[in-house]
């Protein structure tokens, strides 16, 4: 899947200048037809392994509206409708300007990743306009040169961060590939697995949601069984409970074997979008029930923890004491998790069953602005800065989310590689905290360290270094 390149950014910043150094002077010319402004251009560009198509925008200045703003709101529409990445150029020697401060704002609105370039800043000129340009929010400037191309090292590691991401995007199964936050997608039914141990109540759940016996008591025998519907609603949205044949064919088994069950809720988390794990809350919280926390969180999945067979709990508030310290200290990626006490025999909470369930999938499914992210890490990093590393500070430039389901962010740090898990961790776990995300996982990714600029500016000093 090739990215999707845009270039954006107010008249003679070099955006043309750049587009013709990345593609060459081939140029596919779209929209050109005699009489109509041409809309875009667009060409395949390459920085060394790195393909992509890039889209430029510069024709659009000559067009449309009138007012200047007009037009600035028509190229960020045109620019943004089919990019996975957008890079915006300002003019560094100039510094930031009005017209520059409107792009950014039209920027801001839309979801797409942008990565800021500051051009014309060959042999160090500009430096001012680049820090100038940290304020839009939309974290580190490249300092760049677009006539003499200086700054393709550092363009190439931002962009390969999406590529990346693009290939991700595919692995999601249930992805249609390139989903938003958006009403469309929580219309959607919400893909629901229920798992736990044996005993645990499963299938008296799965029972209770549908409201009657029709799992079980299907009018058929065998395969068509497993084709009962099981969808339901809540609250006026969609529900479909995914992989109920395990829970099916457990019945035929006089025998239930913890193997044969730890196996069936993998494969109903695989399917799943979010997962409700069940514990027996007659016998407490077992080893085995934490590692299928671990399997939810680690493929990527919501999660929501029943505590089941509340009835029979005597000493409720101690139970849930013990039960909540158990979760936080065996598995930190899934702390502060949502706890639901139910009991599915007798139908009690199986709302707060599904209020957990509902707001673990729109979690799953968020979208922080790079904006709001960039203020928070200020914060996060002010308060607690990232450790040295041979004897220097490792910086956290900005974040940006890459994407959702489950909420994957991309973080550009000095030093990757020197990075450690536990500040990851500390950031991971500032993110469930300040912005609720609760019981979903939250993947980090840090720039790789590649850097192919060398050989692709001057083949001769490489070739001089061996
Ligand atoms: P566009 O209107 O944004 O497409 O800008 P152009 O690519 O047409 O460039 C506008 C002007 O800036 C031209 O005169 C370019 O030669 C010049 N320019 C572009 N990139 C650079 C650069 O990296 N350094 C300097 N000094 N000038 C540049
Ligand atoms: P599964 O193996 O996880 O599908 O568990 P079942 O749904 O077959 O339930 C196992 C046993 O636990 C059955 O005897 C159920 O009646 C009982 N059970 C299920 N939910 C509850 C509950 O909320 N409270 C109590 N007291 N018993 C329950």
């Amino acid at each position: 899947m090739a990215l999707t390149v845009t270039i954006i950014g107010r008249p003679n910043v070099g955006k043309s200048t750049l587009f013709n150094r990345l593609v060459g002077k081939k140029l596919a010319i779209v929209d050109d037809t005699p009489g109509v402004t041409r809309d875009r251009r667009e060409g395949k560009a390459k920085i060394a392994d790195l393909k992509f198509n890039l889209v430029d925008t510069a024709g659009l200045e000559e067009s449309f509206d009138k007012s200047i703003e007009g037009r600035m709101r028509r190229q960020t529409e045109v620019a943004l409708k089919d990019a996975d990445v957008a890079i915006m150029v300002i003019d560094a020697r100039e510094g930031v300007t009005n017209l520059d401060e409107h792009f950014a704002q039209y920027l801001r609105k839309h979801q797409t990743p942008i990565i800021l370039l500051a051009n014309k800043c060959e042999k160090q000129a500009g430096i001012a306009g680049v820090a100038e340009a940290y304020r839009f929010g939309f974290g580190a400037p490249i300092p760049f040169s677009a006539e003499h191309g200086e700054g393709i090292g550092e363009l190439y590691d931002a962009l390969k961060e999406y590529e990346i991401t693009a290939d991700e995007t595919i692995e999601t199964f249930f992805d249609s590939g390139d989903e938003e936050y958006d009403e469309e997608v929580l219309k959607r039914p919400l893909q629901m697995a229920i798992v736990g141990r044996p005993n645990a109540g499963k299938s008296t759940l799965v029972n209770a949601f549908l409201g009657e016996d029709r799992m079980l008591t299907g009018p058929e025998a065998g395969i068509t069984r497993d084709s009962i519907a099981s969808d339901f609603n809540f609250n006026g949205r969609k529900v479909k409970l995914v992989d109920t044949a395990g829970l099916r064919r457990k019945r035929s088994i006089s025998e239930k074997i913890e193997k044969l069950a730890a196996a069936d809720s993998f494969r109903a988390i695989k399917y799943a979008q979010v997962v409700v794990l069940m514990l027996d809350m007659e016998l407490g919280i077992e080893k085995q029930d934490l590692s299928i926390a671990g399997t939810v969180i680690d493929e990527g999945r919501g999660l929501v923890i029943v505590a089941n067979k509340w009835d029979s709990v005597q000493d409720k508030s101690g139970t849930l004491k013990i039960l909540k310290d158990r979760l936080e200290t065996s598995l930190p990626q899934v702390r502060g998790v949502q706890i639901a006490t139910a009991s599915a025999l007798k139908g009690k909470n199986l709302d707060g069953i599904m209020k957990c369930a509902f707001s673990a999938f729109d979690t799953w499914n968020i979208r922080i602005t790079t904006a709001k992210l960039n203020n928070w890490l200020t914060y996060k990093t002010e308060k607690h800065p990232p450790p040295l590393a041979h004897g220097r500070r490792l910086k956290v430039r900005y974040m940006t989310q890459i994407k959702t389901r489950p909420p994957t962010f991309y973080l550009s740090v000095s030093k990757p590689d020197d990075m450690p898990e536990s500040y990851l961790r500390y950031l991971a776990q500032g993110m469930r905290e300040d912005f609720e995300m609760w019981g979903v996982p939250i993947r980090m990714n840090m720039r790789k360290n590649t850097n192919p600029y060398e050989h692709m500016r001057n083949k001769k000093a490489t070739a001089k270094k061996g």
